[in-house]
């Protein structure tokens, strides 16, 4: 699903963030990117969604080569990526309901349609009874719940989520990674930059871990390894 070779980034200022990165990670995996503040963790995800390029080197996601896409060309890339941030990015003056509807509505979904999606994948994170509420009166899990089904509601191949529990007390958090683990479950590759030990040594999935910008460990159902 996703092959680098090579791949190089340079930020515009002269900062390396990666350094010839090659990988490959198939359809259906569950990755966990780990390493310190400043590794390259963020860049490395940015490049799958195209918000940064490489600066050599290729990058392919199903098979094509993201960096060269024409800007009319990204809003497609990006409907089969779902992505999740640290601080969840709800829109604060859309309800729950609105906030995972508007996914849809700009990929033109017709309204019933639109209702049946964005009502199953409420249900999934278990958050239906909220579809009125604003973001605001929501706990932090809850809304980083709300941003799980509006990154999932158009049915990715791949979920990125960078630090999705970072903001977050630690029962909460394992919540959340119960949400992931059934997207997961349910086929869709996941690929999730966490500072999170405990999730990434009880939860154990293939582990990356990046530092200085390379790729210093890759292990099958590995542990976090870095001392705080
Ligand atoms: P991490 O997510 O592991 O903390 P980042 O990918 O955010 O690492 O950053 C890697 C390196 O690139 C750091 O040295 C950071 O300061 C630098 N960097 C990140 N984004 C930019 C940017 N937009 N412009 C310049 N340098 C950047
Ligand atoms: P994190 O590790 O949580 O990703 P960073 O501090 O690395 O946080 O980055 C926060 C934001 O600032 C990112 O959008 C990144 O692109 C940008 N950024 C990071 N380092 C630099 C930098 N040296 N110059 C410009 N922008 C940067």
């Amino acid at each position: 699903m996703i092959k680098m070779q090579q791949v190089s980034k340079i930020y515009p200022n002269g900062v390396t963030a990666l350094r010839e990165v090659n990988l490959t990670i198939n359809q259906g995996e569950f990755v966990y990117i780990v390493g310190p503040s400043g590794a390259g963790k963020s860049t490395f995800m940015k490049m799958m969604y195209r918000e940064e390029r490489p600066t050599s080197g290729s990058f392919l996601f199903k098979g094509i080569e993201v960096g060269k896409l024409k800007n009319r060309q990204i809003p497609e890339l990006r409907r089969q990526i779902g992505v999740i941030f640290q601080d969840f990015k709800l829109l604060p003056s859309l309800t729950v309901y609105e906030n995972v509807a508007f996914a849809l509505e700009v990929v033109g979904e017709d309204r019933s349609q639109i209702r049946k999606k964005v009502l199953e994948v409420l249900d999934l994170v278990k958050l239906k009874h909220k579809e009125r509420n604003y973001p605001d009166e929501l706990s932090g899990g809850e809304q980083q719940r709300i941003s799980i089904a509006r990154a999932i509601v158009n049915r990715p191949s791949l979920v990125i989520a960078d630090e999705p529990t970072g903001n977050l007390d630690p029962d909460t958090a394992w919540e959340i990674m119960e949400v992931f683990e059934e997207i997961y479950r349910r086929g869709t590759t996941v690929v999730m930059a966490t500072h999170n030990r405990d999730i990434v040594n009880k939860m154990r999935h293939r582990v990356l871990a990046i530092d200085g910008g390379k790729i210093v460990r890759d292990e099958e159902k590995g542990m976090y390894g870095y001392e705080v």
